[in-house]
C-alpha cells in the first residue's frame, strides 16, 4: 500500500479499526522495547564487572578514537576499567580506573565490553 493510499484507508477506517490497528502498533512497540531490553540484559549478563575501591560498579570501556580522521585507532587495543552505569554509552565524562578520561580528540567510551578490561593501570588499581 502506498502512502496515500494508507492515508485514505485510514480516513476511512472506523474507530474500531483505528483502534484495532493502534492496539497491534501499540503492541509490536512493546514487544521490540522488551526484546531490547532483553538482549540489553544479555549483553550485560556476558560483560565482566569490576568493582573500584569505593565500591562502585565498574564495566570495561575502550575510549573511542580521534573525530578528525574517523579512525577508531584505539578500537578494542585497549579496555579500561570505567566506573559508570550501564548505559549504552557515554559521549564524555567519565573516568577509568586509572584516570584515563576521554579528552578533547574522543567522543567518549564505548559500549560495555565482553572482553575483558586490559588497561594493566586499570588492572592495578582494582586489584589491591
Ligand atoms: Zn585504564
Amino acid at each position: 500500500m502506498g502512502f496515500f493510499a494508507a492515508i485514505t484507508k485510514c480516513g476511512t477506517m472506523t474507530d474500531e479499526e483505528r483502534a484495532a490497528w493502534r492496539a497491534d502498533y501499540e503492541r509490536r512497540e512493546a514487544e521490540s522495547r522488551e526484546k531490547q531490553r532483553i538482549e540489553r540484559e544479555a549483553l550485560l549478563a556476558r560483560c565482566p564487572t569490576y568493582v573500584l575501591k569505593d565500591g562502585t560498579k565498574a564495566r570495561g570501556r575502550y575510549m573511542f578514537g580521534r573525530l578528525s580522521n574517523g579512525n577508531e585507532s584505539d578500537k578494542g587495543t585497549r579496555i579500561h576499567v570505567v566506573g559508570m552505569e550501564d548505559r549504552w554509552s557515554c559521549g564524555g565524562g567519565g573516568k577509568a580506573a586509572c584516570g584515563a578520561a576521554p579528552g578533547k580528540r574522543s567522543v567518549g567510551w564505548s559500549d560495555v565490553q565482553e572482553d575483558p578490561a586490559n588497561c594493566p593501570r586499570c588492572l592495578a588499581k582494582i586489584a589491591s
